[in-house]
């Protein structure tokens, strides 16, 4: 990383202006990854656009400095604006709109492990549970301010992906940083529940959907359900509600892997992967056209769902089947 940390130091010197974009379908981490460099950004004087295909979706309303978040614009940034990407493992994953503009991002911040490399400054670490993580470190070491609205941000990517602490990746370090955030102004008790606290009536109505449709298979070592448009109307949900759902089967011991696929408007299929730690989905989501972490993976696919769904069971039954089960 040492030559990217000294040409990311350069790079902030040297330009005044900047723009942050993160993943299509944003969660915790791209939001508060990109909030929270892009704070820092500007308490250090520099002028910062955030962007996203998607916009700010409603969960992420509390976070401090979300009037900053605008729609990718169509037109591209002129070149003087670097283009720092956060929390985003292709380009693509930045969304048409920023496809559209044909620019390589000056700076890529990530911590997927399928990632690419495909900025001129590229600061990966597939060790690191959440890009927020990275950023933290890198805004010390690049001598960069970080006000309590910065910290708050950060506090709230690493929450969400390391799931309140907990998943692979965890370190010690990790709860070092969670510390210096802390300790910086990020609340815990007030991050968690405005997050984890405060779903919709709806959101709880498409739960039930979801778990009432939910399959056992592979003598209950995979459970999946299909969310369809249908579920959606029914329960008057919002596709930006359903955070957390697959989360709910890994809750039953047996289950090595779990997965869900959500036919969208449009005719794709969204398919969400996860694993205990035995099997590899992102492997599995790379032979689909997929990717993503060796624990949680995702794939967008135009087969039909059926199809889909049958050709994962079967891919997620050998993979099991060559780890001795
Ligand atoms: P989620 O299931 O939460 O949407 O995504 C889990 C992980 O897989 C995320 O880290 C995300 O970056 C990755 N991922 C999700 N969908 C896709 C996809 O369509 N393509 C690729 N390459 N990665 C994905
Ligand atoms: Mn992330």
């Amino acid at each position: 990383m040492q030559p990217h940390l000294d040409h990311f130091r350069a790079l902030i010197a040297e330009r005044d202006r900047f723009c942050i974009l993160s993943h299509i379908r944003p969660d915790g981490d791209a939001y508060g990854s990109s909030l929270g460099l892009a704070l820092s950004l500007k308490a250090f004087g520099k002028e910062v656009s955030v962007y996203s295909e998607d916009g700010l979706l409603r969960n992420y309303l509390f976070l401090p400095g979300k009037e900053m978040v605008e729609k990718t614009p169509a037109a591209p940034p002129p070149p003087e604006v670097a283009i720092i990407a956060v929390d985003t493992s292709t380009q693509e994953r930045l969304g048409e709109t920023f496809v559209g503009w044909n620019r390589q991002p000056d700076v890529n911040i990530d911590h997927h492990q399928s990632n690419p490399r495909f900025g001129r400054i590229n600061l990966v670490d597939a060790e690191s549970p959440a890009c927020a993580q990275i950023l933290h470190d890198l805004i010390d070491a690049a001598g960069l301010p970080c006000p309590p609205e910065a910290a708050t941000n950060l506090y709230v990517g690493l929450m969400t992906d390391t799931g309140s602490f907990q998943y692979r990746h965890t370190s010690a370090h990790t709860f070092e940083v969670a510390a210096s955030l802390v300790s910086r102004g990020a609340d815990p008790t007030a991050i968690a529940q405005r997050f984890y606290q405060s779903t919709s009536v709806e959101s709880f109505m498409l739960k039930r959907e979801v778990l009432a449709v939910t399959k056992f298979t592979h003598t209950n070592r995979v459970a999946h359900y299909r969310l369809t448009q249908e579920m959606y109307a029914r329960s008057g949900a919002r596709t930006d509600e359903v955070e957390n759902f697959l989360e709910q089967l890994q809750v039953v011991g047996s289950v090595e892997v779990a997965f869900m696929l959500e036919e969208m408007e449009g005719g794709k299929t969204r398919v969400s992967l996860r694993s205990r730690g035995r099997v590899d989905v992102n492997q599995i989501a790379a032979s689909f056209g997929g990717g993503g972490h060796r624990l949680a993976a995702g794939i967008r696919s135009s087969l039909p769902p059926e199809e889909l769904e049958a050709r994962l069971l079967e891919k997620i039954g050998q993979a099991l089947a060559s780890h001795g089960g």
